[in-house]
């Protein structure tokens, strides 16, 4: 589903000097697949994320992404949504004004306009329920006045409304109480249980593997990945941090 090969990327500084972020990240990603990725703050997950939808403020300098087949690299951020990829936000902004429904249902007729309004109403108020949302999210404007977890909710909700194929969910679980969690994995789960979707979750926490089973395990460290195993990977870490599993001092002389 995803192929990435050797993604490098940077960002320019105030005094137009280029900060390489991304120095060659190789990925793949199957359909039927949970990805989770650990690292260390600062080593580029949320980059990473933003990159492959094509953020503007980052330039990619080397390397190719290819999704269901086809080089995206040169695709607009639209483009890259619309073929099925689905960014949650680290911190969901709010959009005084406009309606979750109006964002969803434009989102809704970009990618998929065989869907009526009915349909998509039913969809949508499916999908607040399972976040745990009720359905006077619908008419709200998007996340205004949300607190942290019903903003994480409804980045649930949207990627079930909308049908994407490949999720990237950056610490959806950061900052949630333990029932907010359980409905955000359950939201999880049931876009995972399609084996035509594939998730990548990027997480530092324990707790939400209670609830959520990924197949992959990877860990980034100074702007690539640099161990890969599975569930083992992750209970290593967490018992005992990052040190138990990168060879540091390689990783930092290879900066
Ligand atoms: P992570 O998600 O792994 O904590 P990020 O991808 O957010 O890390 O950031 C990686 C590094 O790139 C950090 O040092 C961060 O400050 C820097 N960075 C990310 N985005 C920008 C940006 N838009 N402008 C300047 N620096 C950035
Ligand atoms: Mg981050």
């Amino acid at each position: 589903m995803l192929q990435v090969t050797n993604l490098k990327a940077s960002v320019s500084g105030n005094s137009g000097e280029k900060n390489i972020i991304l120095r060659g990240v190789d990925f793949r990603v199957n359909a039927g697949e949970f990805h989770l990725i650990l690292g260390v703050n600062g080593s580029g997950k949320s980059t990473f994320g933003k990159v492959l939808l094509g953020s503007s403020q980052y330039e990619q300098t080397s390397g190719t992404i290819e999704f269901l087949g086809e080089e995206i690299s040169e695709k607009e951020t639209f483009e890259r949504a619309q073929m099925g990829i689905f960014l949650s936000h680290q911190s969901p902004p709010s959009l005084e004004g406009i309606s979750a429904k109006e964002v969803l249902r434009a989102a809704d007729k970009a990618s998929n306009d065989k869907r009526t309004l009915f349909n998509f109403k039913k969809i949508f108020k499916n999908s607040l329920q399972l976040a745990g949302l009720s359905h006077d999210f619908i008419e709200r404007e998007l996340n205004v006045g949300s607190s942290g977890g019903e903003r994480k909710k409804m980045e649930i909700a949207s990627l079930l409304t909308i049908g994407a194929k490949l999720a990237f969910l950056d610490e959806i679980d950061s900052g949630l109480d333990v029932d907010a969690l359980k409905m955000v994995s359950t939201g999880i789960n049931t876009f995972s249980e399609n084996k035509e979707n594939a998730v990548i979750l990027v997480s530092h926490s324990e707790t939400i593997l209670k609830y959520v089973k990924p197949t992959h395990v990877h860990v980034f460290c100074g702007g690539r990945i640099v161990a890969t195993g599975g569930m083992e990977l992750a209970k290593k870490v967490h018992s005992e941090g990052y040190g138990g599993v990168l060879d540091c001092e390689t990783c930092i002389k290879s900066l």
